[in-house]
């Protein structure tokens, strides 16, 4: 048996600790993978960017016609509450949304009422570790469907990419639809060429990050780095001076290798380092 740790959560009306939250077997989350969440930092004690999470939530679950019972102000005074009791000063927010509990039919019946869970974990130091040496990343064909714009639960793709990842000592597994670069597994991916960024125009396809939104619209203008958003090809993707991907969790991690081959000469690169840079003073002075 897996151990719960005593962490206080949040579920549906009341706090409680992990440990105690009791979900029902008919919940459509645990059937269905049938809800979307969101993961917010949480540095020096305070979340980062949490207002950018919760317009996110919200736009999956109108995607996925999960009604709203619970409003945006609400949830940002539980994240606050959350991490104040959990006493966690660096970690991340875990926020889940079902459909909520019925018995087991494809189509869900009128009227649910979601399921709401909450609760803050502790950074991960060996993820974080991955910023500072860089990571070997694996290409795989994205095998997901039309709507990865979604923050859904059903990761199974997801899941066997980054397993598959992990067999073969990699941090990140990136995801191509035939020639073209998507995204990691769960994180999105930037190159740097000529000294200048690129990444993919979001769209369907991937999920548009948060961390990916915030280098595009005040990292890299701090840093004075030109960024378009264009398709990425192998090739070019192959022949960038520097690569790396961002998540809420991972922050912005290096890319060292793809596959068998070296990115570069094997060095984080300076563009790579500056932006850090200016992510980390970003989340030093907090964001809303
Ligand atoms: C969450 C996620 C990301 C990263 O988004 P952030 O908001 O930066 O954490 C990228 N791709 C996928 C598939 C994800 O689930």
């Amino acid at each position: 048996m897996v151990e719960l740790n005593t962490t206080v959560a949040f579920y549906n009306h009341e706090f409680t600790t992990l440990d105690k939250v009791q979900i029902s077997p008919l919940d459509r989350g645990y059937y269905f993978g049938d809800g979307v969440y969101e993961v917010t930092k949480v540095h020096n004690g305070r979340c980062f960017a949490a207002s950018y999470h919760l317009d996110r939530l919200y736009r999956s679950m109108r995607l996925m016609e999960i009604p709203a019972t619970i409003a945006p102000d609400e949830l940002t005074e539980l994240h606050d509450t959350l991490v104040q009791e959990s006493g966690i000063r660096e970690g991340s927010v875990y926020l889940q949304v079902t459909r909520g509990t019925a018995p087991r039919t494809h189509a869900y019946p009128d009227r649910m009422t979601p399921n709401i869970l909450m609760y803050v974990t502790e950074a991960n130091a060996a993820k974080e570790e991955l910023a500072q040496t860089g990571a070997k990343v694996i290409t795989l064909e994205d095998i997901r469907w039309q709507h990865c714009d979604i923050k859904s639960l059903n990761l199974i793709p997801n899941i066997l990419g980054a397993q598959k990842a992990k067999k073969k000592r990699a941090a990140e597994a990136f995801f191509f639809r035939g020639d073209e670069l998507i995204e990691g597994t769960s994180s999105n991916v930037f190159m740097v060429r000529d000294g200048i960024l690129w990444t993919r125009a979001a769209d369907d396809l991937m999920l548009k990050g948060i961390t990916r939104q915030l280098i595009l619209t005040r990292v890299a203008p701090t840093c004075g780095v030109t960024c378009i958003e264009r398709k990425i090809d192998r090739d070019l993707l192959l022949k960038a001076d520097e690569v790396f991907y961002t998540s809420t969790t991972a922050g912005i991690v290096p890319v060292t290798q793809i596959d068998k081959e070296t990115v570069a000469n094997g060095e984080i690169g300076h563009v790579t380092r500056s932006l850090q840079e200016a992510y980390a003073h970003l989340m030093e002075d907090g964001l809303p």
